[in-house]
This record gives structure tokens, sequence and C-alpha cells, in this order.
């Protein structure tokens, strides 16, 4: 079998110019780094003004299992197919973090002849844009010790920094780390921690920002600190939203790189999908859609929280409506979420499929409450059946809906073509009637427990009084308006990872909650949440090497 690596080392890339040409974006308004990745230069941006807006496609998926959905695979060879029919598509999907590579094996360029190239440079260094963030980040953190080692003018409590430091990289002992030891010169010591770079508030800033004055007054409004009567100590006081935009410049501009069939992707921003809200660049997103026919992104995890995150937080601010929502389902999670163990998912098993089938149901009928038309994707696995298949088919149309088995993975656009037709058909019949799930004036704990009853099923939120004093609390401070940013198992509809198919009853505990008022959202931690992972006994790194022809292997 061929390797994703080998299939994408064998591609037949085209200059970057000429992906740009497609979109209309002329090689002066491209910033090139090499012969194959680009950036879309800020002037341009701007220059595309009020043009009218291509259609917009989300791919989302079940609740993902051990067994792999191919969310972005799928997101990649839609887009091929939509340009296969005729349609002027692009891809958005997000940049990697670096440092999991070195962990597990894996990439999250799509894979198989669903992919976009160049992955390497896109699973590591890219065009510097994570850099530029952990830079930034780092920068204010320099800046609160700083000012509190000179003399403290802003009465920061140094207990209650809660501004960390990150690193693009899994690096466990960090997680609380003491600084400023070593004496007088060295600072005052306190404890804080590393998280890794993908969970900074500044990532998801720039994923939200639509252009520099929005990102440099969001960096502002970042919370820092507090002072021994409570009071935040904004970003803005320490003097540091300036410079962060500085470092932050370049790395605003949507790089664009192609699939393996030579159509527009722009890959921009990789923010968290738990403590943030796991979408692409607005600035990707809207000025492919100034671009292209057709966009098609993915959001992270599955669609209880990616796709409500999409709908509640990303569309909500950049004021984006889908129309028409493709999720994913593959019959081996569907197997999985019926009870099979991974081992056995090589072997037929119709009674299984069928029984792990009410979780995709779920799913359907919530993103339905978006009012945007959904069409399923059946992703294929050459060991999928088809009377396994045809289990799937017959569930999702008793539910009103279609699913359609689409094999780009395998035969690349050409297996994607019937999906393609389809969602286009969808796009353009002007069904959709979105609609965020809740309004900006519903009371923050509302809005937690509308997200808790109509998407997760569960029959109440729990919280103590001192998270529904601190809620309130931002209420009165003039933050109640913002929108909900859950953080809980992607393994369930729950909060519990080992309930899988589509539990009701169940209650939804929160355990804390965290205002990123620069990202502008509410962040409302369900569960443990690990924002510093760490690798594992054998890590990826121990066989990762150039081989002797230059290449990277081990990587993927
Ligand atoms: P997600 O975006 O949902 O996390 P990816 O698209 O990144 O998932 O796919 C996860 C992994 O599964 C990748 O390594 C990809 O190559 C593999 N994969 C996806 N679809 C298929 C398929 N139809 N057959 C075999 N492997 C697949
Ligand atoms: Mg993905």
């Amino acid at each position: 079998m061929t390797t994703d690596i080998e299939i994408a080392r064998a591609a037949k890339k085209q200059p970057i110019q000429e992906i740009g040409a497609k979109l209309g974006i002329s090689a002066d308004n491209l910033v090139p780094f090499g012969h194959d990745k680009a950036k879309v230069s800020q002037d341009f941006i701007a220059s595309l003004g009020d043009r009218p807006n291509g259609k917009l496609v989300l791919v989302t998926a079940i609740n993902p299992t051990p067994a792999g959905e191919g969310k972005t695979t799928t997101t990649v060879g839609l887009g091929d197919g939509l340009n296969r029919i005729g349609k002027k598509a692009a891809v958005c999907i997000r940049e990697a973090s670096l440092g999991p590579n070195f962990g597990m094996k894996g990439g999250a360029a799509g894979g198989g002849y669903a992919q976009i190239v160049p992955m390497e440079d896109m699973n590591l260094h890219f065009t510097g844009d994570f850099h530029a963030i952990t830079a930034a980040h780092n920068l204010l953190s320099a800046m609160i010790d700083n000012h509190i080692y000179w003399g403290n003018e802003l009465e920061i409590d140094e207990r209650r920094v809660s501004w960390r430091r990150v690193l693009d990289m899994n690096d466990r002992a960090l997680r609380d780390v003491v600084t400023s030891l070593g004496g007088v010169s060295n600072g005052f010591p306190r404890q804080t921690g590393f998280d890794i770079t993908v969970a900074s508030e500044v990532m998801a800033i720039l994923c939200l920002s639509t252009d520099l004055k929005d990102l440099e007054r969001r960096l502002g409004d970042m919370i820092v600190a507090y002072r021994r009567d409570r009071s935040p100590i904004y970003a803005r006081d320490i003097k540091a939203d300036g410079a962060m935009t500085v470092l932050l410049k370049d790395a605003m501009q949507p790089n664009l790189v192609q699939t393996l069939e030579n159509n527009p992707a722009f890959v921009h921003g990789g923010p968290f999908a738990n403590i943030a809200h796991g979408c692409n660049s607005v600035v990707a997103t809207t000025t492919a859609l100034k671009l292209a026919d057709y966009v098609v992104t993915e959001a992270g995890f599955g669609a209880d929280l990616g796709a409500e995150k999409f709908m509640n937080i990303k569309c909500r601010k950049a004021g984006l409506a889908p129309d028409c929502v493709v999720l994913v389902a593959t019959v081996r999670a569907m197997k999985m979420n019926g009870g099979v163990a991974k081992a056995d998912l090589g072997a037929e098993n119709v009674d299984a499929v069928k029984a792990g089938c009410p979780n995709l149901g779920r799913h359907i009928a919530n993103l339905k409450q978006f009012g945007v038309p959904v069409v399923v994707a059946i992703n294929h696995f050459v060991k999928d059946t088809d009377a396994e298949i045809e289990a799937v088919q017959d569930y999702v149309k008793k539910q009103g809906s279609e699913a359609i088995v689409s094999k780009h993975w395998a035969d690349g656009s050409a297996g994607s073509e019937a999906l393609a037709k389809r969602v286009a058909e969808i796009a353009e019949s002007g069904k959709s009637q979105f609609a965020p799930l809740y309004h900006d004036e519903m009371p923050l704990f509302d809005k937690i427990k509308t997200i808790a009853t109509r998407i997760y099923h569960a029959d109440e939120v729990l919280a103590d009084k001192k998270i529904r004093d601190q809620l309130r609390q931002w209420e009165e401070a003039g933050f109640g308006n913002l929108p909900i940013c859950m953080a809980k198992t992607q393994y369930s509809f729950s909060t519990d990872p080992n309930l899988r198919g589509a539990p009701t009853g169940h209650s939804v505990p929160i355990r804390e909650v965290r205002l990123s008022a620069g990202a502008g959202f509410v962040v409302v931690i369900c569960g443990e949440i690990m924002t510093m992972p760490g690798l594992p006994s054998r890590p990826a790194a121990e066989n990762i090497r150039l081989n002797d022809a230059g290449e990277i292997e081990g990587l993927f």
C-alpha cells in the first residue's frame, strides 16, 4: 500500500502563482514562501471589499472514535470533487501544531488521494505563523514579569497572574514551573506554567480577528492578571498590544497551498477545539468566499463540539452562514459506537453498524436545529461491505436525510464526484436558513443550558454557587453578551468519554469557567482538559530522520 507521504511526494505540484491565478490573485499579491506556498497580501484582502460571497460548506463528523473519521480527508476530497464538476472551489483548513507530530505518527493534511501539499511543511514550520504566535504570547509574559520587577505600578497580585507561557512542543515537564528563581536580579519567584502554542488565546484571537486593527484591539482586551481587589489587568495596561500586533503582522495573512489535484487550499490558524473554537481563521474563510464560488471548511472534533462552535462562535462573530453541512461518518465508527472493539473492526458486522447509528442520527437532528441542510458522507474504507454501507444509508433515510458514499481517499476527486454534485445542488437550493442556537442577550448560564440540553441532550447542568456567581459577575462587568466555548470530551455527547451512542438523562457538571475576553467567549470546562500534552513512551521522534535523499522519514 502506498503511504500518505509517498502519495504526497509523487504529487505534480504547480507553482503557487498558478494556484493563485485560479482564484484571480495576481503574482504581486502573493508573498511567496519558496515555490509552493504563499501568503495572500493584506492589501489585496482589503481591496476585496464587498464582493459577493460564494457558498460555504462545513464538514463535520460524528463523535470521533479511535477508528478515525477523516474530516480533513473529506474536506480536501470534496473540494477536489467540486472542482472536478466544474465549480470554482477552495478548501480552508487549520494549520498543524508541530509538537504532537513527534509524539504520535500522523499528519493534518488529509490522507490517501485527498491531501494538501507540501504536507511535510504544513505539519512542521510551514510559514512560521505558530512561531510568531509563540513569540507574541511570550513577549507579553516577559512584559508582565518585567512590570512587576520594576515596581509593579499596576499593583498586580503576583499570585493571580493568569497569563502563562507557551511553546509548540509536547513537554509535560513544563506544565507547572516556578519562575524567577536565583536571586534578587531575577525578579519575584512565582508559580506558573507552559501551554502548547495552539492553546494560546493569541491563537484564538488571530483566528477570529477580521483585520490588524481588530487583532490589536482584541489583544489589548485580554485579561492577564488580577489585583488584590480582584479587578482585572488587561494586556493593554501592560502596553503589549502594539508590539504583539507587530510580531503577528505577517502571520495574519492567510497561507495559500494546493491539493494533490492542484486546487487552491487556504491553511491558516489552528486553535484548540476544547478551550478554543477549533476552526481555521476568519480571514482565510472570508477571503476564500470572495474568491471562490464554493468554500469547503472543517471544524474540529465531532459536530457536538466543532460544528456547534463553528455556528455559535465563528459564524456569529464573522457574519457567516453555512449553505450546507457535510456530516462525515464511517462504517468503522458506527461499529465502534455499536460496541465493537478496535481489533475486530475488520469483520463484517451489520448489527453493530445498526446499533451504532443513533449517534449519527442525533448529530443529523442537532445540525438541523441550526436551519442548515445536512448530507451525510460515508467516508469509504476498503474493508467496508455493501451490506454495512446499506445499513447506514437506510438508517439515514429514515431520519429524513441522505447518505452518500465517497471514495476520495482511494480515488481522489473521481471518488467524490457524487458527493460534490449533491452538495452543490443543496448549497444552490437556497434552503439554508441559518441561525445560531441562542441569541447574544441570553444570560450566560442559560446559554450553557441551551447547549447542554439541545445538543448534548442532557437533563441538567450542575454548577456550584461559585461558578454561577462568577458568571453573574462577568455579566455585570459587560461580558454577558459573549458566546460560550464548551470544553468537554470529544468522544461522547456526555462528559463521560466511555458513553458512546446517543445517551440521554445525563448531567453536565461544570468544573471551571474562564473568560477569554480578547477572543470573545466564555470557556466552560467540563472534565479534564489538557493544555500541554506529553509524549508517549515511544515517541515518533525516535524514528524520524532524513534519508540519503534528504527526505523526511518516520513522520507520517
Ligand atoms: P480528522 O480530520 O477527522 O481528524 P483525517 O482526515 O485527518 O481525520 O484522517 C485521519 C486519518 O485517517 C488519516 O491518517 C487518514 O489518512 C486516514 N483516513 C481517512 N480516511 C480514510 C479512508 N477512507 N481510508 C483509510 N484511511 C483513511
Ligand atoms: Mg482534521
